[in-house]
């Protein structure tokens, strides 16, 4: 679920970037989709997102496709994800969306262990919704400064585009 001010908010940005963001509600289609969504499509070359369906597709959604579009030249099947999971967070705060609910959306996100050291546990993945506060946030401190390293934040702490 996606609401029209989010919605907004995310348009504007994507037409600053020279993309597009298009609704496009419909249930069969035979448009490339984005990975693992099936509610959400994306055109990587044409920098144009799009959304099937308003109801299961969440702010957090559109900001990893984002994500694909704009803070990588890699392909969406090729790209490091976990390169830009900061660079989604600073899109976030940048957009004033709500934290909280980038959180919830992101629930199922996948961590891997490596990325955790502190931690002893014989699962090899977490989701991103079961770590606590405190790990949460060193982590998302971590993915910041990465995305500042490789240039895709700007010392403003400001997400921006590479492509
Ligand atoms: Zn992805």
């Amino acid at each position: 679920m996606i609401t029209k001010s989010e919605i907004n908010k995310l348009k504007r940005k994507i037409e600053s970037w020279g993309g597009e963001l298009i609704i496009q509600e419909r249930n069969n289609f035979h448009l490339p989709c984005a990975p693992f969504n099936s509610n959400l499509g994306l055109n990587f070359r044409g920098k144009k997102i799009y959304i099937y369906n308003l109801d299961k597709v969440s702010f957090g959604d559109v900001i990893h496709e984002m994500g694909h579009c704009f803070a990588t030249k890699s392909l969406p099947n090729k790209s490091e994800e976990w390169n830009f999971f900061g660079w989604e967070y600073a899109l976030v705060k940048n957009l004033r969306l709500s934290i909280k609910k980038w959180i919830e959306n992101n629930s199922a996100y996948m961590v891997q262990y490596k990325y955790l050291p502190n931690i002893l546990n014989s699962k090899n993945l977490f989701d991103f919704g079961d770590l606590n506060k405190n790990i949460r946030s060193s982590l998302l401190k971590e993915r910041v400064a990465y995305a500042k390293k490789i240039k895709i934040v700007n010392k403003n702490n400001e997400a921006i585009a590479i492509r």
